[in-house]
């Protein structure tokens, strides 16, 4: 098969089947068997050109440095990640690199000194979708570059997906379509794709109507799909706990928290930690905590049955709108890699995870309410004896709360259902009277 001189391929999930394909073929799941497709990389190769050491070393000496495309947190890795391309037809915006930040009050606070964040909402669109987008679009450009007729790339999205397709598109010039939930998504997260130019349909269902539309539209060739069922997008998002591990000083953290909807960053985030002991750079395996919105849980009651069966759901409706997902695509390769790395699925409610957000940003965060589900499951686990303060705990956050402002600002003016706002800060109105002012701030100000 011609797959077999590249560094890399789709290959078919399926263990039985296996089936390869090129990268630049166009096809999101198996042709024999219709299982999703991973892309995999010869590592056998990449370990005879470099010592574990050496591309440790190789690494540090590109994070964050000028030389294009290799200080962005993707193609600074991207022997791991996409080696064949050639860098002309790479699209980046210099997305991941991502800060770490060591939490040390809130974490105190909590009862986990050692709690880190993982920055992801600091990106050029605001998601960590970014880390995915850059590689898939960098590979479409490429195919076209080379003459595949793609006319467009299409996805469906809870919101981030699509800004981040129509930021990448619209730096490459190629046209994108993006299908909305009409309704569902928050006034910053529309008006993104909007601005970069997309095709913008809002049309009256959910994200799961959405997703079943745009997988009919791309069984047309010139319409690329661009949603995570396509693994391209996973490989890019794999550089979170590459970066994860670099920023720790190679060291692994005990837990990872992400909160997760159609379940291709877990299955990320599970993808670099395995790279990463394939490659020998790493031993020791983290646990994995995958938090979801109670309203929106199909994985959590698979869980509780030992995933023995998983039952798609309908969403119900949840500030964490972009984990509002009853029929994730990347189910099994989620489930895969909870078992592995010895996983636990935890939930929050509308009220927990609100209240996790807002509490968080008392110490100086501005939280999403994904990133809110997330900190509402590791409080669950502390509160279980699970997650303790001898264990080094990394939160992935995943939005920037900028794109929620809506949500923060109804949280303070106590005008969310089902939340109860205990640390509603809403502004004093009063008359620009200094007396008056002094008498507040007397109150206040302890
Ligand atoms: C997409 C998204 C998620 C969920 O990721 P999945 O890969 O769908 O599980 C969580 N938070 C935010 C902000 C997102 O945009
Ligand atoms: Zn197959």
């Amino acid at each position: 098969m011609a797959a077999q001189n590249r560094k890399a391929w789709f290959q078919c999930v399926n263990e039985a089947c296996k089936a390869r394909y090129e990268l630049d073929e166009i096809v999101y799941e198996c042709n024999k068997c219709s299982s999703l497709l991973e892309v995999v990389h010869d590592t056998a190769a990449l370990k005879s050109e470099h010592s574990p050491g050496a591309w440790l070393k190789l690494f540090e000496r590109r994070w964050k440095s000028t030389e294009y495309p290799y200080g962005s947190g993707i193609w600074g890795k991207k022997e791991w990640i996409l080696p064949d391309i050639d860098n002309e037809h790479i699209v980046s915006l210099y997305e991941g690199d991502s800060n770490l930040c060591f939490v040390k009050r809130y974490g105190e606070a909590l009862g986990v000194p050692n709690l880190y964040l993982k920055m992801c909402g600091n990106s050029h669109t605001g998601s960590f979708k970014d880390l995915g987008m850059t590689v898939l679009v960098s590979q479409v450009n490429s195919m076209i570059k080379k003459g595949a007729k793609i006319k467009a790339v299409a996805c469906a999205s809870t919101g981030d997906t699509s800004a981040a397709l129509s930021a990448y598109c619209a730096v490459a010039g190629i046209p994108s379509i993006v299908l909305l939930p009409k309704g569902k998504i928050s006034l910053a997260q529309l008006v993104q794709p909007i601005s970069n130019g997309s095709i913008v349909l809002s049309l009256e269902t959910d994200f799961d109507g959405c997703m079943k539309v745009v997988q009919q539209i791309s069984k047309r060739p010139e319409f690329y799909l661009a949603n995570s069922m396509n693994s391209l997008r996973v490989e890019g998002q794999k550089s979170i706990s590459i970066e994860i591990v670099q920023q720790m000083d190679w060291e692994v953290p005990d837990f990872v928290v992400i909160p997760g909807g159609n379940l291709g960053n877990v299955s990320a985030l599970g993808k670099g930690f395995d790279m990463l002991i394939e490659m020998g750079l790493i031993k020791k395996k983290p646990r994995i905590v995958l938090a979801q919105a109670e309203k929106a849980n199909p994985l959590y009651q698979s869980y509780l049955k030992g995933y023995k069966e998983f039952e798609p759901i309908q969403a119900g409706k949840t500030l964490a709108s972009a984990i509002q997902i009853g029929n994730p695509v990347s189910v099994n390769k989620a489930i895969k890699v909870l078992k592995s790395y010895d996983g636990i699925v935890e939930q929050a409610s509308e009220n927990e995870l609100a209240h996790a957000c807002a509490e968080a940003d008392s110490f100086g965060f501005f939280t999403c309410p994904h990133t809110g589900v997330a900190l509402a499951a590791l409080k669950k686990l502390i509160a279980k004896g699970v997650i303790g303060k001898q264990h080094k705990v990394v939160v992935i956050s995943t939005a920037h709360g900028l794109k929620f402002s809506d949500f923060k600002v109804k949280y303070h003016e106590k005008a969310l259902e089902n939340v109860e706002s205990l640390l509603a800060n809403p502004p004093a109105t009063l008359p620009p009277d200094v007396d008056a002012i002094l008498e507040l701030l007397d109150k206040k100000v302890k």
